[in-house]
């Protein structure tokens, strides 16, 4: 138990100040990815320019790896606040359709209830868009990703995100959260990493459910508030 705890406050260090570097290098990146735009002139030799693309490629990549940690700015250590996690779900929506309609992805939320928590919006936000953007790119051919929000018996929110993917195997399964783990050519390997840390931070719990070639079921348990 207590190798257990060393470790998720391990995490929790690791993706705190993480957020905070990242917040820093994000736009001396945009500055330089700009100016390697820039220089890509037409009339360079062919090797030049494809010593530019690989640059703005890398950087790219770079930045996939700070926005699995930092889609929504720098999160503010003691920011906690009653969230209305359907507003939420909802902005979250809004923020991933164009990358969803890139994808030929529709995102549904039928059952949006009324539940709040406690805690810190942008964490929240990250971790839910984390998991999302694994929901779309787990349908290479397009589909459809329902989400519902609803309050349990027991005191808990159930947030509900279910995709028409490619699956996972109980291993892959057991995997998720580790970081680097990644079955993706680009991927990185840390989203689910930083979003199972968040909901840990929450207190609370996630579930998943798939089946190989038919979909996954992503169910977040998060303890309610009046
Ligand atoms: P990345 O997306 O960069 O690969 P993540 O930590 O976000 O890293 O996800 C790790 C791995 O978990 C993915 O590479 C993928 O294999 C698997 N995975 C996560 N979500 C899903 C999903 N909804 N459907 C299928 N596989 C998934
Ligand atoms: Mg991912």
């Amino acid at each position: 138990l207590r190798l257990e705890m060393q470790k998720s406050e391990k995490l929790r260090v690791i993706s705190e100040l993480t957020s905070v570097f990242a917040h820093e290098i994000r736009n001396p990146m945009q500055v330089t990815r700009g100016f390697l735009q820039l220089l890509n002139d037409p009339d360079l030799p062919k090797n030049k320019k494809e010593y530019i693309q690989i640059s703005i490629e890398e950087l790219d990549r770079a930045n996939e790896i700070i926005n699995d940690f930092l889609s929504f700015g720098k999160p503010l250590i003691n920011n906690n606040e009653r969230i209305d996690v359907a507003y939420q779900l909802q902005r979250v929506v809004n923020i991933i359709q164009g990358y969803s309609l890139n994808h030929k992805v529709e995102i549904k939320t039928d059952i949006l209830d009324n539940c709040w928590i406690y805690g810190n919006p942008q964490k929240l936000n990250q971790s839910l868009i984390n998991i999302l953007k694994n929901a779309i790119e787990s349908m290479p051919n397009g589909g459809i990703v329902w989400i519902t929000c609803t309050s349990t018996d027991d005191r808990y929110i159930k947030i509900n995100i279910k995709d028409q993917g490619i699956g996972m195997t109980k291993k892959q399964i057991d995997r998720l959260g580790s970081p680097f783990y990644s079955l993706k050519e680009r991927g990185t390997g840390l989203g689910m990493m930083v979003s199972f840390q968040i909901v840990h931070s929450f207190k609370g719990k996630i579930q998943v459910h798939s089946e190989m070639d038919m979909g996954t079921e992503f169910i977040i348990l998060l303890p309610q508030i009046t």
